[in-house]
Formats: structure tokens, C-alpha cells, sequence
């Protein structure tokens, strides 16, 4: 298995909240700027996630981590979903919940750590809570002023980074992807 690793993403926070996870534990780079972006043609995390890794490795020619993730409210039939970073923010998203009193919400990370056609392995992870009725907090991105997660009161940007670093989707994938990585 590869030693080093790109983390294949244009959205610098999640490379800083994977930098922060992972502590050293596994060496990545981030994606050199001139390489385009890779589309996300699928409905599924997991299709969308192997396309990116599978287009990033054909420009890199180096192993590559990638990740797909996204907001699931079952209330609205689980949008915003796979479309999480299309859909409109947490304001569209408060908008669209005005009315509703079933406020449950999970957001799902989806990691693979590709090295190679047909050389993957991939990652899960879960975090589920519920949306607030306002925005609140400054920490964090996307969807975090609206996400208060499962025993907790206040939203994930009220909790700070370190917190989320701790508890979030992307720190459970990152983890178990860690694991199968160094069980080889
Ligand atoms: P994608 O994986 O690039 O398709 O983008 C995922 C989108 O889901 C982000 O742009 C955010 O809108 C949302 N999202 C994923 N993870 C988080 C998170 O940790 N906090 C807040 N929003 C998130």
C-alpha cells in the first residue's frame, strides 16, 4: 500500500479537518491547484466518490484519497444529499424546513483511498442529530450553523472545530479508513 497520499479535494475545509484528524498518521498532500475539478455525475456517495478518486488518479498518477459527502433530512425525503454543496446553504435549507416539526438530520462521509483501476478501499461514516431552528455559531463550514448533533443543545459551529475534529463524519470515515489502510 501506498506511504503517501493525495487528498483530492478543492474545498479547503475539509483538507484542513482531515490534516487536523489524521495528526501525521497518514502523509498527504493536497491537490496541486491546476488540476480540474472533478465532476460528481451520480446520486450515490459511493459512485461519486470512486469517479473522483478514479479522475484524479488518471491526472495525478499517484494514489489518491477522496471523499463525497453530504446532509441527509429524511423529512425532505433526503435532500439535500448528494446535492448537498449544489443545494443552497443552510438558509435554503432553514427555508425549505420552516414548517416542519420532524427536524431529524445525518450527515454521511464517504472516503476511498484508490491506488490504482480496481485498487480501492472504502470508508463510512455517520453522524446523526437534528437542524436547528436558526442559524447559530461561526465555526466550521457548509452546513455546520444549522446541525446540532445527537445529546448535544447547541449546533456544530457553536461546538467549535476541535469538537467537530472529535465526533464528525469525516473523522469516523477518516478512522476507519485508517485501520484498513494499516491492516494492509
Ligand atoms: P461534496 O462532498 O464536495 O459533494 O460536498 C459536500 C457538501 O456537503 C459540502 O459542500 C457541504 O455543503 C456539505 N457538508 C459535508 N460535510 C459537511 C460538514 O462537515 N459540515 C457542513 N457541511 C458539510
Amino acid at each position: 500500500m501506498a506511504d503517501k497520499w493525495i487528498f483530492a479535494t478543492k474545498n479547503p475545509h475539509k483538507l484542513s479537518e482531515v490534516q487536523d484528524i489524521l495528526q501525521g498518521q497518514l502523509e498527504i498532500d493536497a491537490l496541486p491547484a491546476h488540476i480540474p475539478e472533478a465532476p460528481e455525475p451520480y446520486e450515490s456517495l459511493y459512485d461519486n466518490a470512486l469517479f473522483k478518486a478514479a479522475f484524479y488518479e488518471s491526472h495525478l498518477k499517484q494514489p489518491v484519497i477522496v471523499e463525497d459527502s453530504g446532509l441527509f433530512v429524511p423529512s425532505l425525503g433526503g435532500r439535500p444529499g448528494v446535492h448537498s454543496a449544489r443545494f443552497g446553504g443552510p438558509d435554503k435549507l432553514l427555508e425549505a424546513m420552516r414548517d416542519m416539526s420532524q427536524r431529524d438530520a445525518y450527515f454521511v462521509a464517504v472516503m476511498v483511498a484508490y491506488y490504482g483501476p480496481c485498487k480501492y478501499t472504502f470508508a463510512q461514516g455517520i453522524w446523526h442529530g437534528r437542524i436547528a431552528r436558526v442559524k447559530a455559531g461561526s465555526g466550521g463550514f457548509g452546513y455546520d450553523p444549522v446541525f446540532i448533533p445527537d445529546k448535544q443543545t447547541a449546533t456544530v459551529a457553536e461546538l467549535g472545530v476541535e469538537w467537530k475534529l472529535r465526533n464528525s463524519h469525516r473523522a469516523r470515515a477518516l478512522h476507519r479508513l485508517l485501520k484498513q489502510l494499516s491492516a494492509g
